[in-house]
């Protein structure tokens, strides 16, 4: 039985994952991202040169079904503009915390993106909303009949909460498509497990797959480490992340040592859409990992104890605290602002993910530490404070081989 597949993003590059698979004669598109680098058409994956190669009049009879996999925008960030910009009608599929949680990262990203100049193609708020409502949510290993040849299946893949692995069969082919996948529980999420299956095909996220680590704890106690001694000098810790994921892991991992050391200093979250999104992650606790269901009969883990809602104002508020924000590589929003205000004072400590795009502050800091960044003719900040990157990569990365 013959597959074929036509990779629309993430062959070659991180960002925009999307893969069509035919399998047994049927077309199933596996997520359908976006890339962070680009805000020109390079943005989403080329669909209209994927339609004229199959010769199909529109996407709706050109495939059987979408899968996404987990609700990072690399996977999900172009399906409001596939469906509503494009007209797809046919049936999208997820997981229960992909559909609840996925609406949270494309407003964020849209809104943050929105006066950007030169992105093209932009969906709307209303697009995210009619979009979502088309979504089929899907338990774990639970077989979906698609069609009466086409079955689809999730498990549990880690990396962040309601990440899957999809599994489809169509006639007497199968495959499965992975998306990121942890092999190493981190505080909150289990590994990644999948039924013995006999497949035809298997496509897997490789992103950090040869990368060796310093272990999850030495990087933990490392990060504490910097943050503590940046609060205990009397600085600001600015912490820009993705409203989800790594930031719920960060928090519990801050909380933890906050309470153990007694520390009185402020945890704050600046968007009010984390605070909503801590809620859904106390609800979806079903999905965490096996300790997390076991202890929080006791106590719920996100209901973090020191951290607390973040007023604009107190931006200008003397005295140490951390602030989690977003964006998560300062491309804007309020992550920008807080940097301007704080970046020139060498008390000061920002952290950066692990990956930071072309074009965005982020990358600038990464790329050597400079003394001054330049935004724009009229406006420079200068960069006294304290920079430290790759200390959190530890969390929710697909990467799978440790040091001892
Ligand atoms: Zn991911």
């Amino acid at each position: 039985m013959a597959i074929e597949c036509l990779v629309l993003g993430a062959g070659q590059e991180v960002g925009k994952s999307c893969v069509v698979a035919t399998i047994g004669g049927k077309r199933v598109m596996f997520d359908c991202g976006m890339h962070m680098g680009y805000h020109d058409r390079r943005h989403y994956p080329d669909f209209a040169r994927a339609l004229a190669a199959w010769g199909a009049p529109d996407f709706t009879s050109a495939l059987s079904c979408v899968v996404v996999t987990h609700f990072h925008l690399d996977h999900i960030g172009a399906l409001p503009y596939f469906t509503e910009i494009c007209g797809y009608h046919g049936p999208i599929y997820m997981t229960y915390p992909t559909k609840a949680l996925a609406p949270f990262m494309l407003e964020d990203y849209r809104k943050v993106t929105m006066d950007q100049r030169g992105q093209e193609e932009q969906y709307s708020y209303e697009d995210i909303l009619r979009c979502m409502k088309k979504v089929i949510a899907l338990d774990l290993k639970q077989t979906v009949q698609v069609d009466k040849d086409l079955v689809i299946r999730a498990y549990y893949a880690g990396h962040v909460l309601g990440a899957a692995m999809i599994y489809a069969k169509a006639g007497d082919a199968a495959m499965v498509y992975t998306g990121d996948y942890n092999m190493t529980p981190d505080r909150h999420l289990g590994v990644a497990q999948i039924d013995r299956l006999k497949l035809d095909l298997l496509i897997t996220e490789s992103t950090y797959a040869k990368t060796i680590r310093d272990s999850k704890h030495a990087r933990e106690r490392e990060f504490l480490k910097a943050v503590h001694k940046c609060v205990s000098g009397g600085g600001k810790v600015l912490i820009p992340t993705f409203a989800l994921g790594r930031a719920q892991e960060l928090c519990m991992l801050l909380d933890d040592y906050w309470e153990r050391m007694n520390l009185m200093v402020p945890i704050y979250f600046s968007a009010g859409l984390t605070i909503q999104a801590n809620m859904y992650y106390k609800m979806l606790i079903g999905w965490t990992s096996q300790k997390i269901k076991d202890s929080h009969a006791v106590r719920n883990p996100f209901d973090f104890k020191h951290v607390c809602h973040f007023e604009r104002s107190f931006i200008n508020n003397p005295g140490p605290c951390v602030l989690f924000t977003t964006p998560g590589m300062i491309s804007g929003g309020f992550s920008l602002e807080a940097f301007k205000k704080w970046a020139p004072s060498e008390k000061n400590l920002i952290t950066l993910p692990g990956y930071c795009v072309a074009g965005t502050v982020g990358h600038k800091l990464m790329s050597g530490k400079p003394t001054r960044i330049d935004l724009d003719k009229d406006t420079h900040i200068d960069v006294r404070c304290q920079v430290a990157f790759q200390l959190i990569l530890y969390v929710t990365e697909n990467c799978t081989i440790f040091k001892k």
